[in-house]
């Protein structure tokens, strides 16, 4: 295995050594890292000619709490993700397959001592009916989501995956499926593998082992160096397209933060490739409830936390969900998101509902983000952003795909944005109402202003006309 990042900085694991997070080494690292104007004006020269930062840089912003410091860092994530991702957003959606669940962990409404809850599980046909309503809204990309009960075997999500890949609807289909479900075996793994997944994803919720175990409090998932390695075992069954994150709200974020820097640091060690995305969710609201209120995370900290993190890993992408507000989502796409979800429903079988209210009962926790898929689509457009339901790179193997963003020269101009484009015109096409087809073509006509009047040009404008005239799923 070859290291590619500070080797002189890490103690290097591997699966028989599995206590990569060292609380001490994070504890330390978080007391030392004294932020000095001229280190922190260093830090951020550093991210913004495009290092990856160490834990020790990392920390220096997070201790950089003064206002001016705070100001610099969130100008300069903004920056960055203007330089490195231009201004496409990519758009998914969840899609919640199953509430049966052995676990206890005590902010989750899907825990199987809370009696409140009322479990239910899709079958074919009820996966079918709610993929037909996402491709009829205009998605893409979905996320599959499970609690952890026997019922969910790697067989049975394969399964799922399948149907899902299998529906076509009016011009609708979905091509790319992730999942986020509980840890398997590496024979597991390769099951779910074979049925075509994108990203496997998996949050570690606390990288703090006391707090792990005092908010799991029974099954299988009270395991925390299980959970700690699936992505050990996802790499070793082929999967290589993984998801990391942590729940904020249960330990101090200043300490997730550098777990989260650490755990990506681990994976580029041992297997030379960085988590696809990280996500972040702050808990919120959900049946039967019990956490402590002590480490929740405020608006501001979780500006600032996403500026940090954009700096500290640019390559990475932020996925930021429907939990949180439309106001604050707004604000903290500018700091480097650069994947979010739409017309979000986490209630079993929500979809296919007339109204989109929340029943806890049925769902995991309060969402507070109820705008339907073209009201994010429509403001996202007006702020100039390109919303994509690119699958491309996923499609034809182009792994690490932020990566290539970030570090070949044109990546993101030969095949993001022309990619964000066409799938934008094939939305305005089948699903966008008057008024989003006007503005998003011209934003389209805006952003093809910046490409030279060159064989590559021609290739795109001959594409998109393509799609105008009925063909689709055209990408580079
Ligand atoms: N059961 C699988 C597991 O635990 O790995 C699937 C994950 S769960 C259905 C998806 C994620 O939702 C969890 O990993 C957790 O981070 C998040 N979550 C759980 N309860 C939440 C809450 N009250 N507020 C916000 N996010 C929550
Ligand atoms: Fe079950 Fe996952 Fe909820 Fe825990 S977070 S109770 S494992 S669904």
């Amino acid at each position: 295995m070859s290291i590619i990042y500070h080797p002189q900085q890490y103690r290097f694991a591997d699966e028989a050594n599995h206590d990569f997070i060292c609380p001490d080494e994070i504890h330390t690292i978080l007391r030392e890292a004294v932020p000095t104007p001229q280190r922190v004006d260093e830090i951020i020269e550093r991210a913004l000619n495009k290092h990856r930062l160490s834990m020790y840089e990392t920390a220096v912003l997070i201790n950089a709490d003064d206002e001016a410091s705070v100001a610099k860092i969130k100008k300069a994530a903004h920056e960055l993700k203007e330089r490195v991702y231009g201004r496409r957003i990519v758009l998914f959606a969840p899609l919640y397959i199953g509430n049966r669940c052995v676990n206890n962990c005590a902010y989750c409404g899907f825990r199987a001592d809370n009696r409140k809850q009322v479990r239910t599980t899709l079958n074919a046909e009820q996966i079918v009916d709610q993929v037909k309503c996402l491709e009829d809204a205009g998605h893409k990309r979905l996320i599959l989501v499970y609690g952890e009960h026997p019922d969910y075997s790697p067989e049975f999500i394969a399964d799922s995956v399948r149907t899902v890949y299998g529906v076509k609807h009016g011009k609708g289909e979905i091509r790319r499926v992730n999942i986020n479900a509980s840890p398997l075996d590496v024979a597991g793994f390769r099951t779910v593998k074979e049925a075509g997944i994108g990203t496997y994803q998996i949050f570690q919720e606390t990288y703090h082992r006391p707090t792990y175990e005092a908010v799991h409090l029974s099954g299988k998932k009270r395991d925390y160096s299980w959970r700690l390695t699936a992505l050990d075992r996802a790499q070793k069954a082929g999967i290589d397209d993984v998801g990391i994150g942590v729940l904020l709200g249960l330990y101090d974020w200043r300490f997730e933060l550098l777990g989260l820097v650490r755990h990506v640091n681990h994976l580029e060690a041992v297997f030379n490739v960085g988590p696809h995305t990280i996500s972040f969710p702050r808990i919120k609201e959900a049946s039967g409830f019990s956490v402590d209120a002590r480490y929740a995370v405020s608006d501001e900290e979780f500006a600032r936390l996403v500026a940090i993190l954009r700096l500290a890993v640019p390559y990475t992408g932020l996925i930021l969900t429907a939990r949180e507000p439309a106001a604050l989502r707004d604000e903290v796409l500018q700091y480097g998101v650069s994947q979010i979800d739409g017309g979000t429903n986490i209630e079993l079988g929500g979809y296919s509902k007339a109204a989109a209210t929340q029943a806890l009962e049925r769902e995991q926790f309060t969402i507070n983000d109820n705008r339907s898929l073209n009201e994010v689509m429509d403001e996202l457009v007006d702020k100039g952003f390109i919303p994509s339901f690119c699958t491309a790179c996923y499609r034809t193997k182009r792994t690490g795909e932020h990566f290539m963003e970030f570090s070949v020269p044109g990546f993101i101009k030969r095949f993001c944005q022309p990619n964000a484009i066409l799938t934008l015109a094939e939305y305005l096409e089948d699903y966008a109402p008057e008024s989003t087809r006007e503005k998003g073509y011209r934003l389209i006509d805006k952003n093809l202003e910046t490409y030279p009047h060159d064989a590559f040009k021609d290739r795109l404008m001959d594409r998109l006309a393509r799609i105008k005239g009925g063909e689709r799923d055209l990408y580079f």
